[in-house]
């Protein structure tokens, strides 16, 4: 989902602390066996203040996703029939129907807003392209409502385009103020590693392949949105005898096979460990696409594509793949892809869990992101124990929002890392903490759930903030009868400088 570009400093929007306070008892539906939709519903008509709503807003529900027990309702906005960008909320219930928590992008209601734009379509159009070098093409221009924390509703223009920016490959969009002409925002879908890469190759592995007529497909047999393809005409790797590359690492389908390997691990880790159905939530994922000439890869919501190191190699290790469908993950998450700095350190929580469920003695799992191999000749780009140790922060700062995305992600690694591991690395790496504390981890399976949780809370006003609000919650939620893990997710954000937020959970 749309919001706006990195550059919107942090904002004191709080995330309405649920447990329903001050929401009308009759909104409150307890009826046992009331579906969660119906439920959610009942809480929206009866329109608390938190939602922020005026009479001319309506809601549209989303597709429901369940975890642990809780049903996660997510819910747009429209304003006098136009979207409104940053109106997003979701509804949490339990079993028995009840809201347990709500949070909610808007911070203020949209008012008395004129919904008839001064400038043309055609006149925004022209200034959305004139934010990236070149365009290849315009997937579509509307008119939406944008409703940006602390500022006050504007009507916009609102432009996707495709083509390449400053920093490689691009998919924009474009929220271009339908009355001054101005840029509001923009929100980037291609969310790539930076660079980095990996040669080596799984080795001998086992594929779930498709027999189609006499050929082979890489491509898995039950959810076929999961396969591998050959970036030069899109086509799936295809053969007859069922036996996949050769082991060498500039063989692109050797780079296939180390793909759609760490797809299909990925896709039984998220069954396993998180009740989730895919990547995308509904059984599937997306082509990913080996031969991208860059020393790079990136997820741009229709696809993933793998390049090469400077040797050559393709890069599909499972930091790498399990980061890009990370993106994916995050994007079909309620609020979309994470902003405010936090989208890379999101990416790399799925990217290290794939790697931990995966355990492979060829990549013994760790908590580095592309160690194995040297894409331009020092080693791993990221370091989730110490991510001073390759050049991005160990703690969190008012600057981080604002910051590079993947420099931006150590705070967030850090967390994750001490959440998981603690200060000791129980096996792993030491890690000091910003703060001088000592923490004790809770585990891999146990970090990736609570932070898989927190996202399903996710709205498009989604920052370090929020996200220590929304896995306090998650622990609380996950864990009722301990407070131990609530406890460690608190520690770890105080242990990374990130601050206590005001009305956040308590255990
Ligand atoms: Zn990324």
């Amino acid at each position: 989902m749309f919001r706006t570009n990195l550059a919107v400093a942090v904002g004191t929007a709080t995330v309405v602390a649920a447990a329903l306070t001050g929401v009308p008892a009759s909104a409150q539906p307890s009826a046992p066996n009331v579906a969660p939709a119906a439920a959610a519903d009942a809480l929206i008509a009866a329109r608390p203040s938190y939602l922020h709503a005026s009479s001319l807003d309506t809601f549209q529900r989303r597709q429901v996703i369940s975890s642990e027990g809780i049903n996660y309702v997510p819910f747009t906005r429209t304003y006098k029939g136009f979207p409104v960008d940053g109106g997003d909320l979701v509804v949490a219930t339990d079993a028995a129907g009840k809201a347990v928590y709500t949070s909610v992008a808007q911070t203020s209601p949209i008012g008395d807003l004129a919904v008839t734009p001064k400038i043309t379509d055609t006149a925004a159009l022209a200034t959305a392209k004139a934010q990236l070098k070149t365009v290849t093409n315009v997937e579509g221009t509307k008119l939406v409502v944008v409703a940006e924390e602390g500022k006050a509703a504007r009507l916009a223009w609102q432009s996707t385009i495709n083509g390449t920016g400053a920093e490689g490959v691009s998919r924009l969009t474009v929220n271009v103020d339908a009355i001054s002409g101005a840029v509001l925002g923009t929100k980037e879908h291609v969310t790539n590693v930076s660079g980095t890469g990996n040669g080596w190759i799984y080795g001998s592995v086992t594929l779930d392949t498709t027999l189609s007529g006499s050929t082979y497909l890489l491509q898995d047999p039950s959810h076929t949105t999961v396969k591998a393809q050959n970036a030069t005409g899109n086509a799936t790797f295809s053969g007859t005898d069922n036996v996949w590359g050769n082991g060498v690492g500039t063989n692109r389908e050797s780079g296939g096979v180390d793909a759609f390997y760490v797809a299909q691990k990925q896709y039984a880790m998220l069954s396993s460990w998180l009740g989730r159905s895919g990547q995308n939530g509904s059984g599937g994922a997306w082509p990913i696409r080996v031969g991208l000439n860059d020393q790079n890869a990136y997820y741009d919501g229709t696809q993933v594509q793998i390049g090469k190191n400077t040797a050559g190699q393709w890069i599909a290790s499972a930091d790498v793949v399990g980061h890009e469908l990370g993106h994916g993950i995050d994007d079909n998450t309620p609020g979309g892809i994470s902003a405010k700095g936090t989208q890379e350190f999101v990416a790399d929580t799925f990217g290290a869990a794939t790697e931990w469920y995966i355990n492979s003695p060829a990549d013994a799992p760790d908590y580095l992101v592309g160690e194995e191999v040297n894409l331009v000749g020092s080693g791993p780009i990221r370091n989730m124990y110490n991510p001073s140790a390759l050049g991005d922060s160990n703690c969190y700062t008012s600057s981080t929002p604002t910051g590079e995305v993947h420099a931006a992600a150590g705070p967030g690694n850090h967390w994750f890392y001490l959440l998981a591991q603690g200060t000791s690395g129980n096996g792993q790496p030491a890690s000091t903490t910003c703060n001088s504390t000592t923490i004790t981890g809770l585990g891999i399976q146990k970090a990736i759930k609570i932070m898989y949780n927190a996202m399903l809370l996710k709205t498009s006003a989604s920052s370090y903030l929020k996200y220590r609000v929304w896995t306090l919650q998650a622990a609380k939620t996950l864990y009722p009868s301990s407070c131990t893990e609530f406890n460690t997710v608190k520690a770890a954000w105080t242990a990374v400088s990130v601050p206590a937020q005001s009305g956040e959970p308590t255990c």
